[in-house]
């Protein structure tokens, strides 16, 4: 048996690394162990600006793939159709699947040929290669995914999940790591970034069209300790910081006492950066902890200030802010703060304050477009074909009510200090 691990050849500007590293590469080791005896081949055309014949090669040869494994996010949907449909008439023997948020998002899109399943829920890896086990021993897919069967379509028990002992590290030899130099150079990263997975789930559950507990669930499920500092052993080239994958690193306090502990002990040199809510870090203690053992940057969401001082989501205190921003300064440690733009209620002098709020604060403020997948969600399979899906990444996304001009959102979301330096009278009027 053969299976083709794929993303999508499809161009787009913000190609978030991380995920191909966390999500996409470690998903493709997953299967590689559950199917030794197997060939299991991962191709990130999506990431590695491959052409479509890197991966139809697997299928136009003399013994074409059993399997194909596409991995799409929203904007990449008609890229994978695209590739599905040209896979389906080289080898119509193979069967390919879907994962990855389009499918949370809009499922019915993928619900027909040349599709035969679809993942949408459970973790994707385990809920894929139980499937393809099911299939091999002539049953039916039981978990997590929408699948086809003589022209019509079932649908299966909620996904299961695996025991985080389980989630698999990055596949180095899946990115290449020139190609990876070359992306992180085009978006102006200063560090090369190793990205592993650390929790998944969010019990926040903050935001309705939020992807995270869609696709996690909303429990929060970690690596051991012990298993997350030994893999930060050793940082492999080019990368320079781990970038911890998980949506709320803090969220487990006893679990993140005995991870500083070890790090101490282990690796205690070895920089790592986290993504996380804000609260935490007004805590000096804990920063000061964090710090000691390599805590570089924070990534937190923000999301909007409101300059009138209505009642935004989320409800951001302005102490709390000062506080972080403080304790992260006096303890070395970088900040990104995710800001949206476009969410409802929100105005263009919103946008502008938060941004103003947070340089003046030392904070980095990190700049998208807010994304209405929802809007997809709601869309025929008609309408999703005629949507240019290439334009639904969060740093092109652009609609105008958002009450900034074209030009505007792209200098903020490029070069937001540059974009208010240039215009002092707009830092005077948000003053
Ligand atoms: S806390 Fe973050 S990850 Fe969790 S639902 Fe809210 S936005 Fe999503």
């Amino acid at each position: 048996m053969k299976i083709v691990w794929a993303s999508p050849p499809n161009f787009v500007y913000d190609q978030t690394p991380h995920y191909f590293q966390a999500l996409f590469s470690a998903g493709g080791a997953y299967l590689r162990k559950r199917f030794m005896q197997h060939r299991v081949v991962s191709e990130a055309a999506g990431f590695h600006g491959g052409v479509e014949r890197v991966i139809l090669r697997h299928f136009a040869c003399h013994e074409p793939a059993d399997y194909l494994v596409i991995w799409s996010r929203p904007w990449e949907a008609q890229a994978a159709r695209r590739l599905a449909t040209e896979v389906r008439q080289l080898s119509p023997g193979t069967k390919i699947l879907v994962w990855g948020e389009a499918c949370s998002y809009f499922p019915h899109y993928f619900e027909r040929e040349p599709f035969d399943l679809y993942a949408i829920n459970g973790d994707p890896e385990l809920v894929i290669a139980d499937a393809i086990e099911a299939w091999e021993a002539g049953r039916d897919p039981q978990h997590g995914v929408s699948f086809q069967k003589d022209g019509r379509w079932q649908h299966t028990e909620k996904g299961h999940i695996l025991d985080p002992s389980e989630w698999e590290f990055p596949d180095l030899a899946a990115i290449d790591g020139s190609v990876y130099q070359y992306w992180r150079k085009q978006r102006g990263q200063k560090v090369d970034d190793l990205s592993f997975a650390v929790s998944r789930g969010c019990p926040i559950n903050c935001a309705r069209w939020c992807p995270t507990p869609r696709k996690e669930g909303t429990i929060d499920r970690r690596r051991s300790p012990r298993d997350t500092v030994e893999y930060m052993r050793v940082l492999p080239r080019p990368y320079a910081m781990f970038q911890m994958h998980s949506p709320l690193f803090c969220m487990d306090s006893d679990w993140v006492d005995e991870f500083i502990e070890l790090k101490a002990e282990i690796a205690p040199d070895t920089p790592f950066k986290v993504v996380d809510l804000m609260n935490p870090y007004a805590d000096e203690g804990l920063v000061a902890r964090l710090a000691s053992v390599g805590l570089k940057n924070v990534g937190f969401g923000v999301e909007t200030l409101s300059m009138k001082g209505r009642h935004m989501i989320p409800k951001m205190e302005p102490s709390l802010l000062e506080k972080v921003a403080a304790n992260l300064k006096k303890h070395g440690v970088s900040s990104k703060a995710y800001v949206q733009m476009g969410l409802p209620g929100q105005s263009r002098e919103d946008i502008l304050y938060t941004l103003k709020v947070l340089i003046e604060l030392g904070l980095s403020p990190r700049p998208t477009g807010s994304t209405p997948f929802w809007k997809l969600a709601k869309m025929t399979v008609e309408e999703l074909d005629q949507t240019d899906l290439t334009k639904w990444d969060r740093k092109s996304y652009f609609d105008p009510r958002i009450g900034l001009s074209y030009r505007e959102f792209l200098a903020i979301v490029h070069d937001v200090k540059g974009y208010l330096k240039d215009n002092q009278e707009i830092l005077k009027w948000v003053a």
